[in-house]
């Protein structure tokens, strides 16, 4: 039998990052579920997938730090010696507000997370897996946001542009790596039933939205974690550079 890919989700405590990583498990990867604070739901995901046979550690890391961001990766490479695919899920978002209200705390801390961080965490994954660097090649998937494509006026634009940055990333990175054995592709979610939107203070934002959504309700994040794990099976062995809508269809 082949060997369990390791599969290394960013964010894999809450929300989309803890749908790809259960589903990941259930397929048959060892799973690395990156957390930033909460250690105990980290635990809790770890403890659902050992519950079903499946393997994982939780590791914490703040995406928005180098240093931790290395620290991480290193410990993959003690416990597995090898990484074969990486979900960069983490990530922030801040109260509605408008430009003009926007402090550059703000905006240096959605950046530095969502985007930074998403571009530092794949760097390191390159490191390891590229055939250039001597690695067996990967899969790397990226989570954005259909804010990337709407703009979020009004509303988070700074978040939205971060995303916009993160889709920029996925296409120019797929092609720089498409000869070494690694696929990039990204995710585009759009209103999903998770804790950020309480994050920013609207704890009811999927619910009161959904009168404007095509399919007249908000998703569930293991529908956004399916497509995830198609992006990083071999069903998608031809696929990089692209960037799926999981939305509803808006
Ligand atoms: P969530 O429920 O708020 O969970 C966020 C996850 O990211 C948690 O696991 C959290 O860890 C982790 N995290 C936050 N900051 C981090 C940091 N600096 N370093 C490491 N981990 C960090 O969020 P979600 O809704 O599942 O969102 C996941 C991704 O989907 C995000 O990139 C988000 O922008 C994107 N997205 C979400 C929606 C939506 O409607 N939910 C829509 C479009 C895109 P702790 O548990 O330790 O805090």
């Amino acid at each position: 039998m082949a060997e369990r890919k390791i599969l290394l989700v960013t964010g894999g405590s809450r929300g989309i990052g803890a749908s790809v990583a259960r589903l990941a498990a259930k397929a048959g990867y060892r799973v690395g579920v990156n957390f930033v604070s909460d250690a105990e739901a980290a635990a809790g995901v770890v403890r659902e997938i050992e519950a079903e046979g499946g393997e994982a550690f939780a590791i914490r890391a703040d995406v928005g730090d180098e240093k931790d961001i290395l620290a991480m990766f290193e410990a993959i490479d003690e416990r597995y010696g090898r990484l074969d695919a990486l979900v960069n899920n983490a990530g922030v978002v801040d109260r509605k507000s408008r430009l003009d209200e926007m402090s550059a705390a703000r905006l240096r801390r959605i950046m530095t997370v969502n985007t930074v961080g998403t571009i530092l965490c794949t760097r390191e994954a390159v490191r390891r897996m590229s055939t250039r660097h001597g690695g067996k090649g990967g899969v790397i998937v990226n989570v954005s946001s259909m804010a990337a494509e709407l703009g979020s006026p009004s509303l988070y634009v700074d978040y939205a542009a971060s995303k916009g940055a993160v889709d920029t990333f996925t296409h120019g990175l797929a092609l720089e790596v498409a000869a070494e054995g690694i696929r990039v592709n990204g995710v585009r979610p759009g209103i999903i039933e998770t804790d950020i939107h309480a994050s920013r203070g609207e704890p009811d934002w999927p619910r009161e939205m959904t009168s404007v959504l095509p399919m007249q309700r908000a998703g569930h994040p293991d529908e956004v974690a399916r497509a995830v794990l198609y992006l990083l099976s071999d069903d998608a062995s031809y696929v990089t550079g692209s960037i799926l809508n999981v939305s509803g269809g808006r």
